[in-house]
């Protein structure tokens, strides 16, 4: 059987995240034109992917991706070869037309309880210190991107071995983060 690829920026171990890193620049893989996207922030919340969305290098099984404040991301150079993958989706994805890496992902519904959050892959940028992936979101959706479910049991071992622990789902803190602004909206919020 094929070893697991997981993605390249964890397969070789998780570079650690540098205290007060402020940000970089996001490069699409073009070899000339590069769209660049500037991140002025550290990232949070960054996580492997195995939704069939999300944009994954060659022969990854799952993409790793993280957000950043909207108002601070801003694209610097080639802003005319991006794209939006799916106008529809509820995360529109910014891709390069050329090369097809995503460069961000924003939510323009305001009631979502990730408004104001883009969704980037900190691999696309030459600098190092970004916030290192802390989980597995999305793990069950490999079978749809096809995946055999034979392999899964490996993979979810694979993962938890590697620190990033397996969720079918976001993170329990995210699918908290969801409900708390559900309840908010219902009106059904407790504090204590
Ligand atoms: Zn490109
Ligand atoms: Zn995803």
């Amino acid at each position: 059987m094929n070893p697991i690829s997981i993605h390249p920026s964890v397969d070789n171990g998780i570079a650690a995240e540098q205290p007060g890193f402020a940000g970089g620049v996001l490069q699409c893989l073009c070899d000339s034109d590069k769209v660049e996207v500037k991140v002025e922030s550290q990232t949070q919340h960054n996580h492997a992917c195995g939704c069939t969305k999300c944009w994954k290098p060659q022969g990854a099984l799952f993409a790793v991706v993280a957000v950043a404040p909207r108002d601070k991301v801003s694209v610097v150079a080639h802003g005319e070869k991006l794209e939006i993958v799916d106008e529809s989706a509820t995360i529109q994805r910014h891709a390069c037309r050329e090369c097809g890496a995503h460069l961000f992902g924003r939510i323009e519904n305001k009631d979502h309880a990730f408004y104001g959050l883009d969704f980037v892959h900190t691999e696309l940028s030459p600098q190092t210190g970004w916030a290192a992936p802390g989980f597995a979101a999305f793990v069950s959706s490999l079978i749809e991107g096809g995946t055999p479910p034979s392999r899964m049991p490996a993979i979810r071992e694979h993962l938890q071995k590697l620190g990033l622990a397996p969720y079918d789902s976001l993170s329990p803190t995210l699918m908290d983060a969801l409900a708390i602004h559900a309840a908010k909206q219902k009106g059904t919020y407790r504090e204590a």
